[in-house]
């Protein structure tokens, strides 16, 4: 025969696929999140160069407005000094004319110096504040151009002071007239340094490095840092690093990733002018926590997402192989079916096999009979898992010795089977082991019944030899009593004598009928079988037996299911049955007595229940002996001529009772 071939799926194909999907998984993942990050980083670049640009925006206006008030200033302290100069020539210059003009115009310092650049005038006396003190520097350096006649004025801008600490705003213009030198103004410049600071780019830069996510905030030339605002500790100079040096000599913006002390920064840098004037650049630097932490929950979820997605990939291959060893298994169950199916199934005998794992591998039809079981209901089963009284005796069955004969209980009443086990190797699932089964019941039974036979036929020999030797005298008893009853009387105690004679008689032919009875079991009558109604026949015992039991107060039951006619002996097989009946009556106090008659496949099967003391287990052979008896008037025949009649029919007789709670005794008449 040619078996079918499977295609399956093998174990290194699902590792392929398996480790496949898992890369793909992995390289999507990666994908993904560079991706992530990318689009991460695009976002911060595009928030840092608009930031950037802004901020350019705002110190390009605080520069240009600072210029301008100190332009206004300028203004304003030349306005006063050229006033002073047209007093001065007018000679009318006085210390109290210049603290007025002082006082008025919240000047701080006004100073007249001569061509030589000593102190002439002003609006107040050195002598008394500045006594003592060392002059950081001489004036004729700065006011060289107006002394020397190069210049009319000067703007000297802010600068610190000869004597004190601070910062001063100077402007300086010529002497008109007749006399030389310089009139010298100034302010102190400590409120416009201050406004400076609240309004000015360093402001500006502290402000935007205290922002949250903002590291640090520079601005810085080739010099060193002009302002700046945050951490700073770890700003580089623009001749150490050749990408600070591109961005300070073009007009540019770049972005990059440095890693400081704190960790990894996201920094921008930029070209840094003022009005055309290229002042050095700016460098913004943002820290990368925020980043790093989306990334981190990015890269938590794609492991989780990973790892999901990988679980359902296993559950679906582990499904697949799940189902197609099913598959397998059902094909390879069918391919068995199929080869061994025709002869096992034609197989008189139980075959059950089960694998290393106790599984049920095989159970044919003769097993299903056996069992009273449905082979799908057992096959691919663990012994354990299929319940009693199945799984008991399949127990016993694989735990026998080969070749042992046991009597299971299961299925079909009480079974004598002789078992024999063979293991075979099975490959992967291990041992296999095969159970044949041969059902002895039937034997065990016909060798019973034929021991039976044998005795009852020696018996019966013997009987019949002795009834034969005691008939005629006994005859000869019967009719000497019957003479003495009716030709003689005595002259004293003719009554006795009567009774006497009476009892004789009575015996004799109480003996004589006992002898007939052996001699008909010794020669039995020839058999005369025809086709018998069923139904009435049951009902025609029912009548002899029915008033009997009636008068004892016991109900009689009869039940025919199947046959409506069988070849029988009516007259025998009625006798059986009365003999059976009366003796169930015999052990029946109260309770019932059943007449079942139905059609099995062995025959026509003929069942007397009671519900009576029952047979105990030592009695359940003897009671087919003749002469056994436990009845104080019993004679002990009454079962040897029910078994002759149902032997005569070929047919078999058996009792099963449990002690206490009735007897039951079938005959099977088979067909024909
Ligand atoms: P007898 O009825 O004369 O005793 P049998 O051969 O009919 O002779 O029966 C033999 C013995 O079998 C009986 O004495 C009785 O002990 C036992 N016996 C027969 N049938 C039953 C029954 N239905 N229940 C209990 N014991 C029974």
């Amino acid at each position: 025969m040619q078996l079918p071939t499977t295609r399956a799926i093998r174990p290194a194909h699902i590792i392929i696929i398996a480790v496949l999907l898992a890369v793909v998984m992995v390289v999507s993942a990666v994908i993904e999140l560079r991706q992530s990050r990318n689009e991460l980083f695009h976002l911060m670049r595009e928030e840092a160069l608009s930031l950037v640009e802004t901020v350019d925006q705002s110190s390009n206006n605080i520069i240009l407005s600072t210029e301008k008030i100190e332009e206004a200033l300028a203004e304003r302290l030349f306005n006063n000094a050229y006033f002073i100069a047209r007093l001065d020539s007018a000679g009318r210059l006085t210390q109290r004319e210049l603290q007025a003009i002082a006082a008025a115009n919240s000047i701080f310092r006004i100073n007249i110096i001569d061509n030589t650049g000593r102190k002439v005038l002003g609006n107040t006396l050195p002598d008394r504040e500045h006594r003592g003190m060392q002059e950081q520097r001489s004036p004729r350096e700065t006011l060289q151009p107006i002394l020397e006649g190069t210049a009319d004025k000067l703007l000297i801008g802010l600068r610190e002071p000869r004597f004190q600490e601070g910062k001063r705003f100077i402007v300086a213009v010529r002497r008109t007239g007749k006399a030389h030198g310089a009139i010298v103004l100034n302010l102190n410049a400590d409120a416009m340094l201050e406004l400076r600071k609240t309004i000015g780019i360093g402001k500006l830069m502290k402000d935007l490095g205290d922002n949250e996510g903002v590291v640090y905030a520079v601005l810085q030339d080739k010099e060193g840092i002009l302002a700046a605002g945050g951490k700073v500790t770890e700003i580089s100079a623009i001749g150490a690093d050749s990408l600070l040096q591109y961005c300070a000599e073009r007009d540019t913006v770049v972005t990059r990733i440095i890693s400081g002390k704190t960790g990894e920064l996201f920094e921008v840098i930029r070209h840094f002018k003022v009005g055309g004037v290229t002042l050095g650049i700016f460098r913004l630097g943002f820290s990368m926590d925020e980043i790093h932490a989306t990334e981190e929950r990015m890269q938590r979820r794609m492991i989780i997402m990973t790892l999901v997605l990988f679980a359902i990939a296993f559950l679906a291959v582990a499904s697949v192989v799940a189902m197609q060893n099913y598959t397998r298994l059902g094909k390879k169950y069918t391919v068995m079916q199929t080869m061994t199916g025709n002869i096992l199934e034609r197989m008189s005998d139980t075959v059950i096999s089960i694998d290393g794992g106790q599984h049920v591998t095989l159970f044919n039809r003769e097993a299903e009979r056996l069992f009273d079981t449905e082979g799908q209901t057992v096959v691919g089963k663990r012994i354990d898992e299929i319940g009693d009284p199945v799984a008991r005796c399949l127990g016993e069955i694989f735990t026998a010795k080969d070749g042992a004969e046991i009597e299971l209980h299961c299925g079909r009443g009480t079974r004598y089977v002789s078992v024999a086990v063979s293991e075979s190797d099975g490959g992967e699932g291990g041992a296999i082991k095969t159970a044949v089964v041969r059902d002895m019941t039937d034997t065990r039974i016909l060798e019973k019944e034929m021991v039976r036979r044998e005795k009852l036929t020696a018996m019966g020999e013997l009987a019949s030899g002795v009834a034969h030797e005691i008939r005629n005298p006994l005859n000869a008893i019967a009719m000497i009593a019957q003479r003495f009853l009716r030709e003689f009387t005595p002259r004293k105690g003719a009554k006795e004598y009567r009774m006497l004679a009476g009892v004789l008689q009575s015996e004799a032919q109480r003996m004589n009928g006992i002898v007939q009875q052996f001699l008909r079991f010794a020669r039995p009558p020839g058999l005369r079988k025809e086709i018998v109604p069923v139904q009435p026949f049951l009902d025609h015992v029912s009548s002899l037996f029915g008033p009997q039991a009636a008068e004892k107060g016991i109900a009689l039951t009869v039940t025919h299911d199947g046959a409506t006619a069988w070849s029988f002996d009516r007259e025998q097989l009625t006798q059986a049955l009365l003999n059976l009946l009366q003796n169930a009556l015999d052990a029946t106090e109260r309770g019932s007595i059943e007449l079942a008659v139905r059609e099995t496949d062995s025959g026509l099967t003929v069942t007397v229940t009671d519900s009576g003391v029952g047979i105990p287990e030592e009695d359940k052979e003897k009671i087919f002996n003749l002469y056994f008896t436990t009845k104080q008037h019993g004679t002990g025949l009454g079962l040897p001529s029910v078994h002759q009649i149902v032997a005569q029919h070929d047919g078999t007789l058996e009792v099963s009772s449990e002690i206490g709670k009735g007897a039951a005794f079938t005959i099977v008449l088979p067909k024909g």
